[in-house]
């Protein structure tokens, strides 16, 4: 659930935090991969509403997240379940991520999953990790995806001319069950995932961050969201 603002400043105060300092190479290793134009950690060329709102956070005490504008998101085309507290500009967002999703359900499965599970959006806290960054959960920036439920195929509906019986039937896609899947109908649910998680990072008019199973901490979800860098570690 955590983002990764990987600055070198960031990344040796937080060297120091576990004894010492560190190496001389290792910070030239850092200041090189962090000045690069690598897509991992880069600058996004967009701008974005909440760009230009403070992230830096004293380190200790009540966490205190600026007050944005909040609204409720059930998903326009697509449920999310339970519905999410977002910031306008997150649910426009939302909603290009949502034909991403009926598209590519589309392709594999011959319809769109009928909900979309959500472990949670608006959340005033800290990044765990980097007690100086607020979350981009707590300017309701930020959505963590746990899995996709589909019903059954209708009698009428164009399916893909392989896909297996059971998946004419309701089922759920779950990020920890099936990211590694990779015998049986396990196997479909893994090319789904990682198919959506392609064309989520390929488009940058989406989420700038996006983390997942190869990420710490995200072995059961998808973390996206708008924070003013672009970090992609989802595989
Ligand atoms: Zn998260």
């Amino acid at each position: 659930m955590n983002q990764l603002p990987l600055s070198p400043s960031t990344a040796v105060s937080t060297w120091r935090r576990y004894g010492g300092r560190p190496p001389i190479l290792v910070v030239i290793v850092w200041v090189v991969a962090f000045c690069l134009p690598i897509d991992a950690i880069a600058k996004p060329t967009d701008t974005y509403s909440l760009d230009g709102v403070e992230r830096i956070i004293p380190a200790k005490g009540k966490t205190k997240c600026p007050a944005v504008e909040l609204i409720t998101y059930k998903g326009n085309t697509v449920k999310l379940a339970p519905s999410g507290r977002v910031n306008e500009e997150f649910a426009k967002r939302l909603d290009r991520f949502e034909s991403v999703l009926i598209d590519v359900a589309t392709e594999i499965y011959g319809r769109p999953p009928k909900r979309i599970r959500s472990l949670g959006t608006y959340n005033c806290r800290r990044i765990a990790a980097y007690p100086t960054y607020l979350s981009e959960h707590g300017l309701g920036n930020a959505i963590d995806i746990s899995a996709f439920d589909f019903g059954p195929a209708k009698k009428d509906q164009k399916l893909p001319a392989d896909l297996p019986k059971t998946l004419r039937r309701s089922f759920s896609v779950n990020i920890l069950k099936h990211w590694d899947s990779d015998r049986g109908v396990g196997k479909i649910h893994q090319e789904f995932l990682h198919t959506l998680a392609t064309r989520l990072i390929e488009r940058d008019d989406i989420f700038r961050v996006l983390l997942g199973p190869g990420f710490p901490g995200h072995k059961n979800h998808f973390h996206f969201d708008c924070s003013p860098w672009r970090i992609v570690n989802v595989f």
